[in-house]
């Protein structure tokens, strides 16, 4: 009959479902408040009938926003896990089909799947790739893509109210979608993951080393210190990474080292282990020792994470990790003063090698850092920065090229002054620093803080400009 070939049909393999997902907020680590905001969407699964004898109105989807790596989907997962409910998933850029009706029959096939094997989570990833705003899509895939996300939006008022099915999506631009999507009874809920801070990142490592044979006294907090701006999906690479280390080399521990090293991996890519000479060496040093005394004189840059001279394949000389880094990309914007310090920072290099080696024995050792500076105080003039001080009226929206290269070789050359400056009073503090750095070719933040208590005079000059 009809009701027993439905039965079969039912009895398909859901394309869609997870399996097996076993995660747990106890997996999901530095959350802080947002766990509340999650405890309560597992409530709506567990404590439905409440809501609903209340007159509480169940969201049908919940928009999961941040950056890629963050934990958005181990989030979801968890939400399942926990509520002990199934676990649905698709990601959007497989709803953006070149055959037409091949995205909205996607999602109803999903939708449906999900229905029959209610209670259940569905989770898109990357609700952007179909959800964007209608007028915002050009060319031949804009019409599917209306189909796809018309459907989504039939889809999602199917739910409404009954807390059966709750989707949960994630997208890095909450900006660019559909207003039709975050109506009311459709993604009417965001929560913000952003990167984790220190602590959340040290927490973030510690449940990724559970699992791991860590030694006792592991320095959690030197390996976060050095990871700032990272995510949670780098930092648990990082944590494997630490493990084949060790197992490569025929220990039963993960040290800090381990870890340590792992993440520079994670940022700078393999280890080259090529001889350089002793003067090499040094020079290398120089270049990275400068960059981080003028770096430590600033607020925003005073906080120098990491040093080394250690080479990676196809990569910078040496590296000098600080705080400032992830400011700037975190961001996208820095304000004048600290923009100044960056350009002074740059210039270091070109700075120590005309102190270290003369005039007469420069090398180019520098070119990328003062190609920076120089970009940076294009940045600087342009942006109508440095109009107050030089009397250039106008200078950003000046069209004259050669007006905009004379302010910045002012700033350039002031930046470059203020730079000689600082390491010539540093000079104990560089020496230092070069010699520790040959020697160990990395050093952490404890290293460097102590040789700066020991030789150095780091008061912040009073602003020159
Ligand atoms: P997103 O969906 O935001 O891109 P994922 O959830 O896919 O990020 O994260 C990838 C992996 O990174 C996770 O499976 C997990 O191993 C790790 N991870 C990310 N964020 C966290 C976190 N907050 N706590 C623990 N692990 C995390």
């Amino acid at each position: 009959s009809g009701a027993r070939v439905r039965r079969a049909q039912n009895r398909k393999l859901p394309q869609y479902l997870e399996r097996g997902v076993d995660v747990k907020f106890e997996d999901v680590a530095g959350l802080g408040k947002i766990r509340l905001e999650l405890e309560e969407i597992v409530k709506f699964f567990t404590h439905g009938e409440m809501y609903r004898r209340r007159g509480v109105k169940i969201p049908g989807g919940i928009l999961l926003c941040g950056p890629p790596g963050v934990g958005k989907t181990l989030l979801a997962k968890a939400v399942a896990g926990e509520a002990g409910v199934n676990f649905f998933s698709i990601s959007a850029s497989q709803f953006v089909e070149i055959y037409v009706g091949v995205g909205a029959s996607r999602v109803r096939a999903l939708y449906q799947e999900a229905r029959e094997n209610a209670p259940s989570v569905v989770f898109i990833d990357e609700l952007d790739a179909v959800g964007r705003e209608r007028g915002l899509i050009k060319g031949s895939g804009g019409q599917e893509r209306d189909a796809t996300l018309n459907q989504l939006l039939v889809s999602l008022d199917g739910f409404e109210g009954r807390g059966e099915v709750i989707t949960i999506a994630s997208t890095n631009r909450p900006d660019i979608l559909d207003p039709a999507l975050v109506r009311p009874g459709r993604f009417d809920r965001k929560i913000f993951i952003p990167k984790p801070g220190l602590i959340g990142r040290i927490e973030i490592l510690k449940v990724h080393a559970r699992k791991k044979p860590m030694a006792e006294d592991v320095d959690y907090m030197a390996v976060a210190s050095m990871t700032d701006g990272m995510v949670g999906a780098e930092l648990a690479n990082i944590v494997e990474v630490a493990a084949i280390n060790m197992i490569r080399d025929g220990r039963t521990e993960i040290t800090t080292d381990d870890l340590l090293q792992a993440a520079q991996m994670e940022e700078r890519g393999m280890l080259d282990r090529k001889e350089r000479s002793f003067e090499t060496w040094k020079q290398v040093a120089i270049n990275e020792a400068a960059m981080a005394v003028v770096a430590a004189n600033f607020q925003d840059l005073k906080n120098v994470e990491f040093l080394t001279i250690a080479p990676r394949a196809g990569r910078e000389l040496g590296y000098v990790r600080m705080k400032m880094d992830s400011v700037k990309f975190n961001d996208g914007f820095l304000t004048r003063q600290s923009l100044l310090d960056h350009i002074t920072v740059q210039l270091a290099p070109r700075a120590a090698d005309e102190i270290w080696f003369g005039e007469d024995q420069l090398s180019t050792i520098w070119a990328e850092t003062a190609d920076n500076a120089r970009s940076a105080a294009r940045t600087f003039v342009l942006g109508g920065l440095s109009d107050k001080h030089h009397g250039v009226s106008n200078s950003w929206v000046a069209d004259r090229i050669n007006d905009l290269d004379t302010e910045a070789l002012k700033i350039v050359n002031m930046c470059y002054e203020r730079a000689k400056e600082i390491l010539n009073q540093n000079r104990k503090l560089m020496e230092a620093l070069v010699d520790e750095l040959v020697e160990k070719k990395s050093l952490t933040k404890q290293d460097f803080v102590r040789l700066v208590e020991l030789y150095g005079c780091l008061k912040p000059l009073p602003p020159s400009i």
